[in-house]
């Protein structure tokens, strides 16, 4: 873990069960849960269970076993939503410039329609 990461952020809160979430997948790496504000018409954000700030902190730090774990799950989670045939977008924004607001690593899963350009 970064000595940078916040333990008050609303994704740390979410998996202490402080703030409320609909649980879609869970595991010993990975929460997976509907996005508050949808972005398509189906929209899941998933979480590692360790606390890394971003895919800077979780690729430097994370250790091979979390990494596959994690994205299995999210693999997982977008065949479970019925997204793998008709086809899906994963993103994660990274930092200030990223336009990250939640300082907690999460892979947007975006599907149920056809997305406009990733830049559009
Ligand atoms: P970011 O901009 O950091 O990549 O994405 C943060 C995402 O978290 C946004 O899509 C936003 O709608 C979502 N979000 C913000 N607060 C909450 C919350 O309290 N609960 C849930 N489920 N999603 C949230």
């Amino acid at each position: 873990m970064s000595d940078r990461y916040d333990q008050n952020n609303i994704f740390a809160k979410i998996l202490r069960k402080e703030i409320p979430s609909t649980p879609l997948y869970e595991d010993e790496y990975a929460y997976a849960f509907h996005d508050l504000y949808p972005q398509a018409p189906i929209h899941i954000l998933v979480i590692p269970k360790g606390a890394y700030i971003s895919m800077n902190d979780f690729t430097a730090n994370a250790s091979m076993e979390e990494i596959a774990g994690f994205f299995k799950a999210v693999g997982l989670v977008a065949r479970n939503a019925g997204l793998a045939d008709e086809g899906w977008r994963m993103a994660s924004n990274i930092g200030e410039n990223g336009g990250q607001e939640i300082p907690h690593l999460h892979i947007h899963i975006l599907g149920g329609k056809k997305l406009g350009p990733l830049l559009g």
